[in-house]
């Protein structure tokens, strides 16, 4: 199998670097290029990386997915081959080890892998949103030692932001950091539902580090990089999960853990614009996993629906199956188009948060209702672990709660709209 590292240096040589430094998310973030108009068609590389990561999840995870299922052992071996195939790193800017690919390209590779397991999609994508605070708002020093770290390696990071007692209200975060005599912060406090909580080198953090209630928001938190192997970080056991089971989620304790100030991202007070700015670079991805699993569960019940007979006929020949393979068409066409957008428009340096959450939403319920509609099409033996949909719908619930549930994403939707239409009306 080719590697996009491979592919991707052989089409530097041809010429292609002009393309790939517009679609760096770095060099694009800071010097938006001129927008060309609407154009539906991936770019041959674009095309090169997609089927690099299809051939993956098709002959690598597909058949090994229900045994990680079953036993819920972290997919290390999965792991490994992503890394050396570069299919981890494609985001990971140059200068630090990676290929320095845009979103868009990350988002193509992250449909392809979900489609193969989401489970394995959650657990090796979730170093997006781990490195996503860092690679918007780290200094040279941070990047440098963190992101080269994952380049080098298949490693892990996590985003530590989620408590027992809050989630969506990031606000109500109660993990505290206070400043030491050596201007070095402590950390107490308890983190929940972390995605390679157990299995991560390093995590961001967010603690409280204004203890005084009534401080805004905006200045009351910090984001800092705190060390796996920092003593007194505490992780709890794994989860058992409705779906995704492959992938690692844990509670971590903050026990008197000291963190240099070195490690602090941005500065004191900045933490909960870093946590919450993460999410345009992540909800487009998080939005392409969920279509992975929706075209997957179109496939199967498709296929499944050529198969069976039921009254003289394949169930392709009734009305009434047809229209539920209509609407999941209707929805995985959209909410790809949606995630498209949302990735690009990031590329290009254009504030993407209305349309990042568009697509999340979007594509989280759309994912939901495929792979229920696909137990359906297949009767009883969809509601049986020897075929692959029963695995499909628990593994998509989680899409409509992590980075955002699907409440919250139709908040921020609306808050973008109504700011708009208040300054057009006014
Ligand atoms: C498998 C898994 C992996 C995860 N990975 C991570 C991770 O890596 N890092 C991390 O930090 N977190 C992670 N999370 C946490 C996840 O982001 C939160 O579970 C999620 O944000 C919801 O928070 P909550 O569970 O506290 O629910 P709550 O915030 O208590 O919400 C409960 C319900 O109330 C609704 N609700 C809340 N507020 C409102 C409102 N204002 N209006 C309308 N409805 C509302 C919610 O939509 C939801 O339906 C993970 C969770 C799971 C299950």
């Amino acid at each position: 199998m080719i590697s996009i590292k491979t592919a991707f240096s052989s089409l530097l040589r041809c010429g292609f670097k002009a393309v790939a430094s517009t679609g760096c998310r770095h060099a694009s973030r800071q010097t938006p290029v001129q927008a060309t108009g609407y154009n539906f068609e991936l770019t041959d590389q674009q095309k090169e990386m997609q089927e690099t990561a299809r051939k993956f999840a098709r002959e690598e995870v597909i058949p090994k997915a229900a045994e990680y299922d079953r036993t819920g052992a972290y997919p290390w071996d999965l792991i490994k081959k992503a890394h050396s195939l570069g299919l981890m790193t494609a985001g990971i800017p140059e200068e630090y080890g990676g290929l320095g690919l845009g979103l868009f390209e990350t988002c193509l590779i992250g449909e392809e892998l979900a489609y193969g397991c989401t489970g394995f999609a959650t657990a090796m994508g979730a170093n997006e949103l781990g490195m996503a605070p860092l690679q918007l708002f780290g200094n040279e020093e941070q990047k440098k030692e963190y992101l080269s770290r994952l380049a080098k390696e298949p490693l892990l990071c996590a985003y530590c932001v989620t408590e027992p007692g809050t989630g969506s209200d990031v606000a109500g975060v109660k993990t505290r950091a206070t400043k030491n005599k050596d201007g070095d912060y402590v950390i107490n406090g308890q983190k929940m539902w972390i995605t390679n909580g157990g299995v991560a080198n390093w995590y961001f953090l967010l603690a409280r580090s204004n203890p005084d209630p009534k401080a805004p928001q905006r200045e009351a938190f910090t984001g800092f990089i705190v060390e796996r192997d920092t003593p007194g970080v505490v992780v709890g056991r794994k989860e058992m999960n409705m779906g995704q089971r492959c992938s690692d989620t844990r509670g971590i304790t903050f026990e008197d853990v000291v963190v240099p100030k070195k490690n602090v991202l941005v500065k004191e007070g900045a933490g909960f614009k870093i946590a919450m700015g993460a999410f345009d670079l992540t909800r487009p991805p998080v939005a392409a996993g969920a279509v992975g699993l929706a075209q997957r569960a179109f496939d199967e019940a498709t296929k499944y629906a050529f198969q069976r007979k039921a009254f003289g006929s394949h169930l392709a020949e009734f009305q009434a199956i047809q229209f539920m393979l209509a609407d999941m068409a209707i929805g995985i066409e959209t909410s790809r188009l949606a995630y498209y957008r949302a990735a690009w428009m990031f590329d290009h340096g254009i504030r993407n948060t209305y349309w990042a959450s568009i697509a999340k939403c979007l594509a989280g319920d759309v994912a939901n209702k495929a792979a229920a509609d696909a137990v359906q099409i297949f009767g009883g033996a969809g509601y049986n672990t020897e075929y692959p949909v029963e695995k499909l719908m628990r593994d998509a619930k989680i899409y409509q709660i992590y980075e955002g549930t699907a409440q919250i994403q139709r908040i921020i939707i609306a808050r973008e709209h109504l700011t708009k239409a208040k300054q057009m009306l006014s």
